[in-house]
Protein backbone atom coordinates (compact mmCIF):
# COMPACT_ATOMS: atom_id res chain seq x y z
CA UNK A 1 0.00 0.00 0.00
CA UNK A 2 1.23 3.36 -0.96
CA UNK A 3 2.26 5.82 2.08
CA UNK A 4 0.96 8.58 3.10
CA UNK A 5 3.78 10.39 1.67
CA UNK A 6 3.75 8.70 -1.49
CA UNK A 7 -0.28 9.54 -1.73
CA UNK A 8 0.28 12.91 -1.54
CA UNK A 9 3.42 13.28 -3.64
CA UNK A 10 1.69 11.66 -5.89
CA UNK A 11 -1.21 14.39 -5.68
CA UNK A 12 2.21 17.36 -6.12
CA UNK A 13 3.64 15.45 -8.82
CA UNK A 14 0.61 15.59 -10.91
CA UNK A 15 -0.35 18.94 -10.63
CA UNK A 16 3.13 20.58 -10.83
CA UNK A 17 4.69 18.56 -13.28
CA UNK A 18 8.52 18.48 -14.36
CA UNK A 19 9.05 20.65 -11.25
CA UNK A 20 11.93 18.62 -9.72
CA UNK A 21 13.39 20.68 -7.02
CA UNK A 22 9.97 22.02 -6.01
CA UNK A 23 9.00 18.28 -5.17
CA UNK A 24 12.07 17.40 -3.71
CA UNK A 25 11.21 20.09 -0.89
CA UNK A 26 7.88 19.47 -0.91
CA UNK A 27 8.82 15.81 -0.08
CA UNK A 28 11.45 16.33 2.62
CA UNK A 29 8.81 18.32 4.39
CA UNK A 30 6.18 16.25 4.00
CA UNK A 31 7.94 12.73 5.77
CA UNK A 32 9.22 15.28 8.71
CA UNK A 33 5.20 16.22 9.22
CA UNK A 34 3.81 12.94 8.72
CA UNK A 35 3.59 12.56 12.71
CA UNK A 36 2.28 16.01 13.69
CA UNK A 37 -0.79 15.57 11.43
CA UNK A 38 -1.46 12.39 13.58
CA UNK A 39 -1.12 13.80 16.07
CA UNK A 40 -3.22 17.18 14.86
CA UNK A 41 -6.24 16.07 13.25
CA UNK A 42 -7.29 19.21 13.02
CA UNK A 43 -4.68 20.14 10.59
CA UNK A 44 -5.67 17.63 7.88
CA UNK A 45 -9.14 18.50 8.34
CA UNK A 46 -8.60 21.95 7.43
CA UNK A 47 -6.46 20.72 4.32
CA UNK A 48 -3.10 22.77 5.64
CA UNK A 49 -1.11 20.64 4.10
CA UNK A 50 -2.53 21.03 0.74
CA UNK A 51 -2.93 24.45 0.86
CA UNK A 52 0.80 25.30 2.18
CA UNK A 53 1.93 23.71 -0.93
CA UNK A 54 0.14 25.80 -3.13
CA UNK A 55 1.11 29.37 -3.49
CA UNK A 56 -1.35 32.04 -3.02
CA UNK A 57 -0.62 33.79 -6.07
CA UNK A 58 2.26 33.08 -9.37
CA UNK A 59 3.00 36.26 -11.23
CA UNK A 60 5.23 34.99 -14.36
CA UNK A 61 5.85 37.72 -17.07
CA UNK A 62 8.26 39.35 -19.73
CA UNK A 63 10.95 41.17 -19.45
CA UNK A 64 12.08 42.90 -22.41
CA UNK A 65 15.33 45.36 -22.54
CA UNK A 66 18.12 46.67 -25.02
CA UNK A 67 21.70 45.35 -24.56
CA UNK A 68 24.82 47.46 -25.33
CA UNK A 69 25.08 46.67 -29.12
CA UNK A 70 21.50 47.44 -29.70
CA UNK A 71 19.62 44.27 -29.60
CA UNK A 72 16.20 43.95 -28.03
CA UNK A 73 16.72 40.52 -25.45
CA UNK A 74 13.44 38.93 -24.11
CA UNK A 75 13.60 37.55 -20.09
CA UNK A 76 11.19 35.62 -18.35
CA UNK A 77 10.46 37.34 -14.87
CA UNK A 78 9.34 35.26 -11.22
CA UNK A 79 7.43 36.23 -8.30
CA UNK A 80 6.18 33.84 -6.31
CA UNK A 81 4.09 34.57 -3.61
CA UNK A 82 3.84 31.82 -1.10
CA UNK A 83 2.91 32.41 2.15
CA UNK A 84 1.13 35.47 3.52
CA UNK A 85 -0.16 34.02 6.91
CA UNK A 86 2.22 35.06 9.49
CA UNK A 87 2.96 38.27 7.56
CA UNK A 88 3.72 40.27 4.02
CA UNK A 89 5.72 37.97 1.61
CA UNK A 90 9.10 38.09 2.11
CA UNK A 91 12.07 36.45 -0.41
CA UNK A 92 15.03 37.30 -2.50
CA UNK A 93 15.14 37.48 -5.85
CA UNK A 94 17.77 35.47 -8.22
CA UNK A 95 19.22 36.25 -11.77
CA UNK A 96 20.36 33.15 -13.37
CA UNK A 97 20.13 31.67 -16.61
CA UNK A 98 18.71 28.45 -14.70
CA UNK A 99 15.40 30.54 -13.18
CA UNK A 100 12.19 28.58 -14.10
CA UNK A 101 9.15 28.15 -11.76
CA UNK A 102 10.17 25.03 -10.08
CA UNK A 103 12.95 26.91 -9.40
CA UNK A 104 11.13 29.64 -7.85
CA UNK A 105 8.57 27.70 -6.01
CA UNK A 106 11.11 25.34 -3.92
CA UNK A 107 12.74 27.98 -3.27
CA UNK A 108 9.41 29.84 -1.87
CA UNK A 109 8.43 27.06 -0.24
CA UNK A 110 11.43 26.40 2.07
CA UNK A 111 11.42 30.18 2.89
CA UNK A 112 8.04 29.35 4.31
CA UNK A 113 9.70 27.78 7.51
CA UNK A 114 12.63 29.56 7.68
CA UNK A 115 10.67 32.89 7.57
CA UNK A 116 8.65 31.18 10.61
CA UNK A 117 11.85 29.91 12.34
CA UNK A 118 13.18 33.38 12.17
CA UNK A 119 10.61 34.33 15.14
CA UNK A 120 9.77 37.22 13.12
CA UNK A 121 6.38 38.71 11.23
CA UNK A 122 7.58 37.57 8.03
CA UNK A 123 5.59 35.57 5.20
CA UNK A 124 7.29 33.67 1.99
CA UNK A 125 7.54 34.80 -1.46
CA UNK A 126 10.62 34.39 -3.73
CA UNK A 127 11.39 35.58 -7.71
CA UNK A 128 13.63 35.84 -10.12
CA UNK A 129 14.66 35.92 -13.76
CA UNK A 130 16.52 33.52 -16.31
CA UNK A 131 18.75 36.79 -16.73
CA UNK A 132 22.57 36.14 -16.49
CA UNK A 133 24.28 39.15 -15.27
CA UNK A 134 27.99 36.95 -16.13
CA UNK A 135 30.10 39.52 -18.45
CA UNK A 136 27.03 42.34 -18.99
CA UNK A 137 28.37 45.69 -18.21
CA UNK A 138 26.93 48.12 -15.58
CA UNK A 139 24.71 49.62 -18.23
CA UNK A 140 22.88 46.08 -19.48
CA UNK A 141 22.52 45.17 -15.23
CA UNK A 142 20.53 48.73 -14.78
CA UNK A 143 18.63 48.34 -18.07
CA UNK A 144 17.73 45.06 -17.06
CA UNK A 145 16.92 45.46 -13.74
CA UNK A 146 14.62 48.23 -14.65
CA UNK A 147 12.86 46.52 -17.09
CA UNK A 148 12.56 43.91 -14.41
CA UNK A 149 11.14 46.39 -11.87
CA UNK A 150 8.89 48.08 -14.55
CA UNK A 151 6.15 44.90 -14.18
CA UNK A 152 7.23 44.04 -10.33
CA UNK A 153 6.46 47.28 -8.87
CA UNK A 154 3.07 46.77 -9.24
CA UNK A 155 2.42 43.48 -7.13
CA UNK A 156 4.88 44.35 -4.10
CA UNK A 157 5.04 46.82 -1.30
CA UNK A 158 6.98 47.41 1.92
CA UNK A 159 3.38 46.10 3.62
CA UNK A 160 3.01 43.44 0.83
CA UNK A 161 5.05 41.62 -0.74
CA UNK A 162 9.70 42.67 0.17
CA UNK A 163 11.89 41.35 -2.26
CA UNK A 164 15.91 40.77 -1.31
CA UNK A 165 18.98 39.42 -3.21
CA UNK A 166 20.09 36.11 -3.65
CA UNK A 167 22.26 34.78 -6.80
CA UNK A 168 23.15 37.30 -8.81
CA UNK A 169 21.50 39.58 -7.24
CA UNK A 170 23.47 41.87 -4.85
CA UNK A 171 23.69 45.36 -3.67
CA UNK A 172 24.04 46.85 -7.30
CA UNK A 173 20.82 44.99 -8.38
CA UNK A 174 19.20 46.35 -5.80
CA UNK A 175 20.05 49.63 -6.24
CA UNK A 176 18.92 50.00 -9.85
CA UNK A 177 15.76 47.82 -8.57
CA UNK A 178 15.14 50.47 -5.76
CA UNK A 179 15.33 53.76 -7.90
CA UNK A 180 13.27 52.31 -10.38
CA UNK A 181 10.22 51.84 -7.96
CA UNK A 182 10.92 54.79 -6.50
CA UNK A 183 10.29 56.45 -10.23
CA UNK A 184 7.15 54.44 -10.73
CA UNK A 185 5.49 54.83 -7.12
CA UNK A 186 6.61 58.28 -6.06
CA UNK A 187 7.36 56.36 -3.11
CA UNK A 188 10.53 56.05 -0.64
CA UNK A 189 9.92 53.12 1.38
CA UNK A 190 10.92 49.84 2.55
CA UNK A 191 10.14 47.49 -0.28
CA UNK A 192 13.38 45.92 -0.90
CA UNK A 193 16.04 44.84 1.67
CA UNK A 194 19.72 44.42 1.20
CA UNK A 195 19.58 48.45 0.44
CA UNK A 196 22.49 50.54 0.34
CA UNK A 197 23.46 52.06 4.00
CA UNK A 198 22.91 55.51 2.93
CA UNK A 199 19.50 54.82 1.74
CA UNK A 200 17.56 52.72 4.06
CA UNK A 201 19.65 49.56 4.57
CA UNK A 202 20.89 47.77 7.54
CA UNK A 203 24.07 47.07 8.81
CA UNK A 204 25.34 43.55 8.65
CA UNK A 205 22.49 42.69 6.34
CA UNK A 206 25.26 42.13 3.21
CA UNK A 207 26.88 39.68 6.26
CA UNK A 208 23.67 38.30 7.75
CA UNK A 209 23.58 35.04 5.74
CA UNK A 210 27.38 33.84 5.95
CA UNK A 211 27.67 34.91 9.64
CA UNK A 212 24.00 33.33 10.60
CA UNK A 213 25.64 29.72 8.98
CA UNK A 214 28.64 30.09 11.12
CA UNK A 215 26.58 31.07 14.60
CA UNK A 216 24.50 28.04 13.44
CA UNK A 217 27.52 25.38 12.91
CA UNK A 218 28.98 27.50 16.04
CA UNK A 219 25.75 26.31 18.44
CA UNK A 220 26.04 22.88 16.99
CA UNK A 221 29.43 22.24 17.79
CA UNK A 222 28.71 23.54 21.13
CA UNK A 223 26.60 20.61 21.46
CA UNK A 224 29.33 18.05 21.31
CA UNK A 225 31.57 20.84 23.65
CA UNK A 226 33.37 21.64 20.77
CA UNK A 227 34.29 25.06 18.75
CA UNK A 228 35.60 26.23 15.82
CA UNK A 229 39.10 27.11 16.95
CA UNK A 230 41.27 25.15 14.72
CA UNK A 231 38.64 23.31 12.99
CA UNK A 232 39.68 23.14 8.97
CA UNK A 233 36.33 24.07 7.05
CA UNK A 234 35.61 23.64 2.72
CA UNK A 235 33.33 26.45 1.65
CA UNK A 236 31.88 26.11 -1.93
CA UNK A 237 30.67 28.99 -3.78
CA UNK A 238 32.20 32.05 -3.19
CA UNK A 239 29.61 35.20 -3.86
CA UNK A 240 28.16 36.85 -0.89
CA UNK A 241 27.16 34.05 1.09
CA UNK A 242 30.55 32.24 0.63
CA UNK A 243 32.72 35.24 1.65
CA UNK A 244 31.22 36.24 5.02
CA UNK A 245 30.93 32.82 6.28
CA UNK A 246 34.90 32.43 5.23
CA UNK A 247 35.15 35.70 7.38
CA UNK A 248 33.51 34.42 10.63
CA UNK A 249 34.61 31.31 10.60
CA UNK A 250 38.54 33.25 10.17
CA UNK A 251 37.21 35.61 13.31
CA UNK A 252 36.36 32.16 15.44
CA UNK A 253 39.69 30.88 15.22
CA UNK A 254 39.06 28.52 11.95
CA UNK A 255 40.99 27.73 8.49
CA UNK A 256 39.67 28.13 5.82
CA UNK A 257 40.48 25.61 3.14
CA UNK A 258 38.81 26.13 -0.34
CA UNK A 259 36.39 28.40 -2.56
CA UNK A 260 34.86 27.46 -5.36
CA UNK A 261 32.75 28.88 -8.66
CA UNK A 262 30.60 27.37 -11.67
CA UNK A 263 33.72 26.83 -13.68
CA UNK A 264 35.91 25.08 -10.58
CA UNK A 265 37.54 25.72 -7.30
CA UNK A 266 40.82 26.62 -5.54
CA UNK A 267 41.98 24.78 -2.55
CA UNK A 268 44.67 26.72 -0.50
CA UNK A 269 46.17 23.82 2.62
CA UNK A 270 47.60 26.79 4.04
CA UNK A 271 44.53 28.61 4.90
CA UNK A 272 43.04 31.45 3.08
CA UNK A 273 43.30 34.30 5.82
CA UNK A 274 42.16 37.57 6.05
CA UNK A 275 44.08 39.17 3.03
CA UNK A 276 43.57 36.51 0.75
CA UNK A 277 39.87 36.78 1.79
CA UNK A 278 39.95 40.62 0.88
CA UNK A 279 41.66 39.39 -2.45
CA UNK A 280 38.37 37.47 -3.15
CA UNK A 281 35.98 39.74 -2.45
CA UNK A 282 37.33 42.49 -4.53
CA UNK A 283 37.81 39.88 -7.11
CA UNK A 284 34.38 38.73 -7.00
CA UNK A 285 32.91 42.06 -6.21
CA UNK A 286 34.89 44.68 -7.61
CA UNK A 287 36.74 42.97 -10.60
CA UNK A 288 33.44 40.17 -11.44
CA UNK A 289 36.52 37.78 -12.14
CA UNK A 290 36.83 33.98 -11.99
CA UNK A 291 37.84 31.57 -8.65
CA UNK A 292 41.25 30.75 -10.56
CA UNK A 293 42.68 33.75 -10.40
CA UNK A 294 43.35 33.09 -6.81
CA UNK A 295 45.49 30.70 -8.02
CA UNK A 296 47.57 33.02 -10.34
CA UNK A 297 47.48 35.18 -7.31
CA UNK A 298 48.61 32.50 -4.53
CA UNK A 299 50.66 29.89 -6.52
CA UNK A 300 50.56 27.90 -3.95
CA UNK A 301 47.15 26.94 -3.86
CA UNK A 302 45.93 24.34 -6.27
CA UNK A 303 42.93 25.34 -8.88
CA UNK A 304 40.47 22.39 -10.21
CA UNK A 305 38.33 23.02 -13.28
CA UNK A 306 34.95 21.89 -12.69
CA UNK A 307 33.79 18.63 -14.78
CA UNK A 308 29.80 19.09 -14.85
CA UNK A 309 28.14 15.75 -14.71
CA UNK A 310 30.46 13.85 -13.24
CA UNK A 311 29.31 11.03 -10.27
CA UNK A 312 31.50 13.59 -7.34
CA UNK A 313 33.07 16.79 -6.88
CA UNK A 314 36.41 16.87 -5.64
CA UNK A 315 35.93 19.48 -3.82
CA UNK A 316 34.16 17.33 -1.01
CA UNK A 317 36.90 15.24 -1.00
CA UNK A 318 39.04 17.96 0.34
CA UNK A 319 39.44 16.34 4.03
CA UNK A 320 37.89 19.09 6.60
CA UNK A 321 35.85 18.86 9.95
CA UNK A 322 33.00 21.41 9.02
CA UNK A 323 31.77 21.71 5.26
CA UNK A 324 29.86 24.99 4.89
CA UNK A 325 28.37 24.82 1.18
CA UNK A 326 27.70 28.10 0.04
CA UNK A 327 26.74 28.00 -3.49
CA UNK A 328 23.63 26.57 -5.25
CA UNK A 329 20.66 23.54 -4.81
CA UNK A 330 21.72 19.68 -5.35
CA UNK A 331 25.89 20.53 -5.06
CA UNK A 332 26.26 17.68 -2.77
CA UNK A 333 25.37 14.09 -3.73
CA UNK A 334 25.29 10.96 -1.54
CA UNK A 335 28.84 9.85 -3.23
CA UNK A 336 29.99 13.31 -2.30
CA UNK A 337 28.80 13.07 1.59
CA UNK A 338 30.16 9.67 1.95
CA UNK A 339 33.48 11.33 0.93
CA UNK A 340 33.22 14.20 3.31
CA UNK A 341 32.02 11.53 5.75
CA UNK A 342 34.85 9.07 5.65
CA UNK A 343 37.10 11.74 5.32
CA UNK A 344 36.59 13.02 9.11
CA UNK A 345 33.70 15.96 8.09
CA UNK A 346 31.07 15.42 11.26
CA UNK A 347 29.32 19.01 10.70
CA UNK A 348 27.63 20.87 7.80
CA UNK A 349 26.10 23.93 7.95
CA UNK A 350 23.83 25.14 4.56
CA UNK A 351 24.37 28.50 3.48
CA UNK A 352 22.76 27.97 0.34
CA UNK A 353 19.30 26.67 -0.23
CA UNK A 354 19.25 22.47 -0.48
CA UNK A 355 22.65 22.27 -1.69
CA UNK A 356 22.17 18.32 -0.21
CA UNK A 357 20.39 15.95 -2.22
CA UNK A 358 17.92 13.68 -0.50
CA UNK A 359 20.42 10.65 -0.55
CA UNK A 360 23.07 12.91 0.52
CA UNK A 361 21.01 13.98 3.80
CA UNK A 362 20.07 10.54 4.38
CA UNK A 363 24.05 9.80 4.96
CA UNK A 364 24.50 13.07 7.21
CA UNK A 365 21.50 11.63 8.92
CA UNK A 366 22.72 8.03 9.19
CA UNK A 367 26.36 9.08 10.21
CA UNK A 368 25.17 10.81 12.83
CA UNK A 369 26.73 14.54 11.48
CA UNK A 370 25.39 17.62 13.00
CA UNK A 371 23.42 18.23 9.72
CA UNK A 372 22.43 21.96 9.62
CA UNK A 373 19.71 21.97 7.08
CA UNK A 374 19.55 25.69 4.81
CA UNK A 375 16.00 26.66 6.45
CA UNK A 376 17.56 26.52 9.73
CA UNK A 377 21.33 27.29 9.08
CA UNK A 378 20.77 30.19 6.38
CA UNK A 379 17.87 32.20 8.12
CA UNK A 380 20.15 34.89 8.98
CA UNK A 381 19.77 36.30 5.90
CA UNK A 382 15.96 36.87 5.67
CA UNK A 383 15.72 37.59 9.39
CA UNK A 384 18.41 40.78 9.00
CA UNK A 385 16.41 41.66 6.29
CA UNK A 386 13.41 41.06 8.31
CA UNK A 387 15.56 43.66 10.96
CA UNK A 388 16.04 46.12 8.23
CA UNK A 389 12.14 46.18 7.58
CA UNK A 390 11.69 47.13 11.43
CA UNK A 391 14.04 50.11 10.87
CA UNK A 392 12.75 51.23 7.55
CA UNK A 393 9.35 51.27 9.67
CA UNK A 394 10.75 53.44 12.64
CA UNK A 395 12.71 55.45 10.67
CA UNK A 396 16.18 54.51 12.24
CA UNK A 397 19.06 52.28 12.22
CA UNK A 398 20.57 49.91 15.19
CA UNK A 399 24.69 50.23 15.58
CA UNK A 400 26.44 47.12 13.96
CA UNK A 401 27.00 45.51 17.47
CA UNK A 402 23.26 45.82 17.97
CA UNK A 403 22.03 43.65 14.86
CA UNK A 404 25.05 41.19 14.92
CA UNK A 405 23.31 40.74 18.95
CA UNK A 406 19.98 40.55 17.56
CA UNK A 407 21.45 37.91 14.55
CA UNK A 408 23.19 35.96 17.24
CA UNK A 409 19.82 35.72 19.09
CA UNK A 410 17.84 34.54 16.68
CA UNK A 411 20.62 31.54 15.20
CA UNK A 412 20.59 30.34 18.63
CA UNK A 413 16.42 30.42 19.19
CA UNK A 414 15.91 28.66 15.66
CA UNK A 415 18.87 26.29 16.66
CA UNK A 416 16.90 25.34 20.18
CA UNK A 417 13.75 25.73 18.19
CA UNK A 418 15.14 22.53 16.11
CA UNK A 419 17.10 20.59 18.54
CA UNK A 420 13.70 20.97 21.33
CA UNK A 421 11.25 20.19 18.71
CA UNK A 422 13.10 17.17 17.21
CA UNK A 423 13.64 15.53 20.50
CA UNK A 424 9.89 16.13 21.39
CA UNK A 425 8.74 14.19 18.37
CA UNK A 426 11.32 11.41 18.91
CA UNK A 427 14.32 12.60 16.50
CA UNK A 428 16.91 13.94 18.53
CA UNK A 429 19.58 15.57 16.78
CA UNK A 430 17.44 15.76 13.46
CA UNK A 431 17.30 19.00 12.99
CA UNK A 432 16.04 18.34 9.23
CA UNK A 433 12.85 17.15 11.38
CA UNK A 434 13.55 19.78 13.70
CA UNK A 435 13.25 23.19 11.45
CA UNK A 436 10.04 21.68 9.21
CA UNK A 437 7.96 20.67 12.07
CA UNK A 438 8.63 23.75 14.62
CA UNK A 439 8.56 26.22 11.40
CA UNK A 440 5.16 24.36 10.18
CA UNK A 441 3.31 24.80 13.42
CA UNK A 442 3.40 28.28 13.73
CA UNK A 443 2.57 28.22 10.46
CA UNK A 444 -0.69 25.93 10.80
CA UNK A 445 -1.74 27.66 13.75
CA UNK A 446 -1.80 31.02 11.92
CA UNK A 447 -3.71 29.60 8.97
CA UNK A 448 -6.23 27.94 11.40
CA UNK A 449 -6.80 31.07 12.70
CA UNK A 450 -7.23 32.74 10.05
CA UNK A 451 -9.95 30.88 8.05
CA UNK A 452 -10.05 29.40 4.82
CA UNK A 453 -8.36 31.83 2.88
P1 LIG B 1 26.03 34.92 -5.26
O1 LIG B 1 25.49 35.17 -6.60
O2 LIG B 1 26.66 36.04 -4.50
O3 LIG B 1 27.11 33.74 -5.32
C1 LIG B 1 26.76 32.49 -5.80
C2 LIG B 1 27.99 31.61 -5.81
O4 LIG B 1 27.61 30.27 -6.11
C3 LIG B 1 28.98 32.03 -6.91
O5 LIG B 1 30.28 31.68 -6.49
C4 LIG B 1 28.50 31.18 -8.09
O6 LIG B 1 29.51 30.94 -9.07
C5 LIG B 1 28.15 29.89 -7.39
N1 LIG B 1 27.14 29.18 -8.18
C6 LIG B 1 25.90 29.63 -8.50
N2 LIG B 1 25.26 28.75 -9.27
C7 LIG B 1 26.11 27.73 -9.43
C8 LIG B 1 26.04 26.51 -10.13
N3 LIG B 1 24.93 26.17 -10.81
N4 LIG B 1 27.11 25.68 -10.06
C9 LIG B 1 28.22 26.02 -9.37
N5 LIG B 1 28.35 27.18 -8.69
C10 LIG B 1 27.32 28.02 -8.73
O7 LIG B 1 24.84 34.26 -4.42
P2 LIG B 1 24.67 34.11 -2.85
O8 LIG B 1 25.99 33.94 -2.21
O9 LIG B 1 23.76 35.18 -2.40
O10 LIG B 1 23.83 32.75 -2.77
C11 LIG B 1 24.46 31.48 -2.60
C12 LIG B 1 23.44 30.49 -2.06
O11 LIG B 1 22.96 30.95 -0.78
C13 LIG B 1 22.19 30.28 -2.92
O12 LIG B 1 21.76 28.93 -2.80
C14 LIG B 1 21.17 31.18 -2.27
O13 LIG B 1 19.84 30.77 -2.52
C15 LIG B 1 21.54 30.99 -0.80
N6 LIG B 1 21.08 32.03 0.09
C16 LIG B 1 21.44 33.34 -0.09
C17 LIG B 1 21.01 34.31 0.78
C18 LIG B 1 21.47 35.73 0.69
O14 LIG B 1 21.20 36.49 1.61
N7 LIG B 1 22.17 36.13 -0.35
C19 LIG B 1 20.08 33.99 1.88
C20 LIG B 1 19.83 32.57 2.04
C21 LIG B 1 20.29 31.66 1.15
P3 LIG B 1 29.37 31.68 -10.50
O15 LIG B 1 29.70 33.10 -10.21
O16 LIG B 1 30.36 31.00 -11.38
O17 LIG B 1 27.96 31.48 -10.96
Amino acid sequence: MASAVDTFMGGVIAKNPEQKEFHQAVQEVAESLMPVLDKHPEYRKAKILERIVEPERVVMFRVPWVDDQGEVQVNRGFRVEFSSAIGPYKGGLRFHPSVNLGIIKFLGFEQIFKNSLTTLPIGAGKGGCDFDPKGKSDNEVMHFCQAFMSELFRHIGADTDVPAGDIGVGGREIGFMFGQYKKLTNRFEGVLTGKGLNWGGSLIRPEATGYGQVYFAEEMLKTRSESFKGKACVVSGSGNVAQYAAQKVLTLGGKVLTFSDSSGFIVDEEGIDAKKLAFVMDLKNVRRGRIKEYADEYPKAAYHTAEPGSKCNPLWQVKCDVALPSATQNEINAEDANNLVKNGCYCVSEGANMPSTPDAVNVFLESKVLYGLGKAANAGGVAVSGLEMSQNSMRYGWSREEVDQKLQGIMKSIHKACVDTAEAYGTPGNYVNGANIAGFLKIADSMLDQGVV
